[in-house]
């Protein structure tokens, strides 16, 4: 150009793009989960970016007012712009000193100016440091400015021995004889030039050797030769690591990520939910120190994003984090890790609507990696998968016990057994007369385990003192009138309470359908259960882990502290408490209803119930042996109890497959939901009877032969937050030909392969 310019050394705001391969995921995403594309881009974008907007200002014609006759201030703004430009309104306010409100809403009427909003990066701007570099030492005179002149001194030796190079700051006004306001007066002479440059990135930390080179039990080594091979290989290949809990699968991830960064490759490190992962983190911390990132959004924004940078120039090579985590910027991904592969947590609920197990699929072909899906209770359908050849099937059938010396010296493992299972009709302890919501299998083994110093868990599916108000004359019960759901009532509070739209009212004191004054308390809550507790073993230190405990501001990991800690013997918790978490001094757990879970009308109820019932028991006898499980149920007799009672993988996954298949259900026909919102109930019913018809035609015109229609219907919950749903479902093969097909209002929400119908 004509005129002088200077070097630009790194821009201070990163420029943010998408890769190659995170487009093309985007697109595929898009397409397969029927959502746009800035949908589907949204989990790509850095943390922060593209989510605040500024107005701006500028002037509609060069002539700025014309013929207009302006006040004062106005004029002053008008000249304002004419000399900067677009400005945007809290520049022009600050250059002015005043509020502008009634100014530009004024010049706005009158066409003088207009408005614009920018969309700017809301990311925190990367830490920049003061930097000093020479313009020209010749020329110059500094008689009578010694302070100046040793400055000068200082920073031309430092060009003599270091080069051209901008000059820290800090580091010239440590020498002696240098001040600030000699090298700001050198500024001002133009003999050098003060930057602000982003300073440098922290050097990555020294890989050390992985703390636990353990030794692996023969299972392990079988299964680590496998996904060896695979690794080496450097195809994409799909694993199912089918183990129990503590059958030593983390140890498995932790020798392939080490593999991995080994070899200058990048692992993802996906868990269902980060608060409940933090033994999972710091064993990936202790193996891995200073090379592992926890990306995930309750971070604080300036962590997450300084997180996020650090990842995306390659100097952090291990990702550990929820769903979201798939889309960290990496570029050479070797290994993708999904734990508790099963969990619901692992599909988006909002658009995209996607499943982390299908893009990871979808990441490990771009990049040639390999994809690890760990569980002890496989969703059925990647269990299928497995079964059917798709993916490779590696299995860890025992418990990991204590290493011991054996014959010569050389290190050996036990295996722990498995806590053993009681099932405990509850329907027989009622023909009984003991009606106490603790069976006396239960109590009894409550008070042992108090008694001997070990820690139980006892496991609810759902919070408040009473979930179910119901009448004993005529069953009526208490509903909710904006959601049709139960009410629950809460002791603390003494209120009903609707747990989707937090209606509140006081209990009935008569049953408002018949008037009878036989309203019982039905159902269990956890304070119930802890109450209970109290009563059976005094002196028991109890400790309720459940939603309202979080919501009180509680964290998971003080929790879990004080379990460790043994600060507490009993644990009364609900879902939470069953997910991951391993107590060693844990020698008893009660489930108190197996049943809530298994009647509710979803296809997948059966397999929820067998997972969270293995998953719970799990918890027991992690290091000890004798450790031991109580269920009751109403229904001991169903295959999912039956099941989980005996450890019994294989037992519930042919009853459910069969049922599947019965009933044409995943894996064997695809689900398509689509659910209608309206506050109109007519509305709601009409629009979904429409679009119910298009799809019909659209099924026809398509000539598509493997789909089938059922609805609409009022969906389970029919109404939320005073709005009605609807939903119609497309079955078979061909239904996402068909809704990709049609053009629907935004009212509507499209879930492909949906987790609860
Ligand atoms: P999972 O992930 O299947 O629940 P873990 O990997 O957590 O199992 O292993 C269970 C316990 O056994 C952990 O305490 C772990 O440190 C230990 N462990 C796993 N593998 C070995 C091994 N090869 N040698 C010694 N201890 C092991
Ligand atoms: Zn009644
Ligand atoms: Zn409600």
């Amino acid at each position: 150009p004509a005129f002088p310019v200077r070097p630009v050394y790194a821009p201070v705001e990163p420029a943010f793009c998408l890769s190659e391969r995170q487009w093309e995921l985007i697109q595929w995403i898009a397409e397969t989960t029927l959502c746009s594309l800035f949908e589907a881009a949204s989990p790509c974008l850095p943390p922060g970016v593209g989510q605040r907007s500024v107005e701006h200002l500028r002037l509609r014609s060069p002539d700025g007012a014309g013929d207009h006759q302006l006040t004062r201030t106005q004029q002053a703004l008008v000249d304002l712009l004419a000399e900067r430009g677009e400005t945007s309104l809290e520049a022009a306010r600050k250059a002015l000193g005043r509020s502008l409100t009634s100014v530009v809403a004024k010049l706005e009427a009158a066409g003088v100016i207009e408005r614009t909003a920018r969309v700017v990066s809301g990311a925190p701007r990367t830490p920049t440091a003061r930097y000093v570099r020479l313009i020209t030492p010749d020329g110059v005179d500094l008689h009578r400015a010694p302070a100046q002149r040793r400055a000068l001194e200082v920073i031309r030796r430092r060009v003599a021995l270091a080069g051209d190079e901008p000059i820290p700051w800090h580091d010239l006004v440590r020498r002696p004889g240098v001040t600030a306001a000699a090298l700001q007066a050198l500024a001002e002479r133009g003999v050098i030039e003060i930057l602000e440059l982003p300073s440098p990135s922290a050097p990555p930390a020294q890989p050390r050797p992985g703390a636990g080179s353990t030794y692996l039990t023969p299972e392990q080594a079988a299964a680590w030769r496998t996904l060896l091979a695979a690794l080496r290989a450097g195809e994409p290949e799909e694993f199912l690591l089918h183990g129990i809990t503590g059958s030593g699968k983390t140890e498995i991830y932790l020798r392939a990520a080490a593999w991995c960064v080994g070899r200058g490759k990048q692992v993802i490190m996906l868990v269902p939910e980060i608060a409940l992962a933090a033994q999972t983190v710091a064993r990936f911390n202790e193996r891995f120190p200073g090379q592992v990132a926890v990306l995930h959004s309750t971070l604080p924004p300036a962590t997450r994003y300084h997180t996020w940078r650090a990842v995306a120039e390659g100097r952090i090579p291990i990702v550990v984090g929820p769903r979201s985590a798939l889309f960290a910027p990496l570029e050479r991904v070797g290994l993708v890790i999904l734990d508790e592969e099963h969990e619901g947590a692992y599909k988006q609920d909002n658009p995209p609507r996607y499943h982390a197990r299908e893009v990871a699929r979808r990441l490990i072909r771009q990049h040639n990696a390999v994809l690890l899906l760990g569980s002890a209770t496989p969703d059925v359908t990647t269990y299928y998968a497995a079964e059917t050849g798709a993916i490779r099937l590696l299995e860890l059938p025992t418990r990991v016990g204590p290493r011991v010396l054996g014959k010569r010296g050389r290190p050996e493992h036990r295996t722990l057994d498995l806590p053993e299972v009681q099932v405990v009709d509850m329907r027989l302890e009622l023909s009984q007369g003991h009606t106490h919501i603790f069976s006396r299998p239960l109590q009894a083994a409550l008070r042992r385990a108090v008694e001997s110093g070990e820690q139980a868990i006892l496991f609810l599916n759902r919070r408040g003192a009473a979930t179910l108000i119901q009448c004993r004359a005529c069953g009526h019960v208490e509903q909710c009138p904006f959601c049709d759901v139960p009410l629950v009532y809460h002791a603390d509070q003494r209120l009903l309470l609707c747990h989707r739209c937090n209606q509140r009212q006081p209990p009935p004191s008569r049953c408002p359908a018949c008037g009878s004054s036989a309203v019982g308390y039905y159902g269990t809550g956890t304070q119930r259960v802890e109450a209970e507790v109290r009563r059976l073993i005094p002196g028991a230190r109890v400790l309720r882990w459940d939603q309202d405990a979080l919501r009180r501001g509680v964290e998971h990991r003080h929790l879990m502290q004080r379990v460790l800690r043994h600060e507490v013997d009993v644990i009364v918790g609900t879902q939470m408490v069953a997910k991951g978490l391993d107590f060693p001094l844990v020698s008893t757990v009660g489930i108190i209803n197996a049943d809530t879970l298994l009647h509710l009308p979803d296809i997948r109820s059966a397999e929820r119930t067998f997972q969270l019932l293995t998953q719970v028991a799990g918890r027991a006898g992690r290091r000890t042996p004798g450790a031991r499980v109580i269920v009751q149920s109403y229904t001991p007799d169903h295959y999912a109890i039956d099941a989980a009672s005996r450890h019994d993988y294989a037992a519930f996954y042919r009853e459910e497959i069969a049922f599947r298949r019965k009933h044409g259900y995943p894996p064997f026909r695809r689900l398509i939901r689509f659910v209608y919102r309206h506050p109109d109930e007519v509305t709601c019913q009409t629009t979904a009877a429409e679009v119910a018809d298009l799809l019909a035609a659209t099924a026809d015109r398509l000539g598509a032969r493997d789909v089938d229609l059922l609805g609409p219907t009022p969906a389970f919950t029919a109404k939320v937050r005073g709005r009605y749903q609807w939903q119609i479902l497309l079955r078979g093969a061909d239904s996402h030909a068909v809704a990709s097909a049609v053009d629907l209002d935004p009212g509507w929400a499209i879930d492909v392969d949906p987790l609860s119908v």
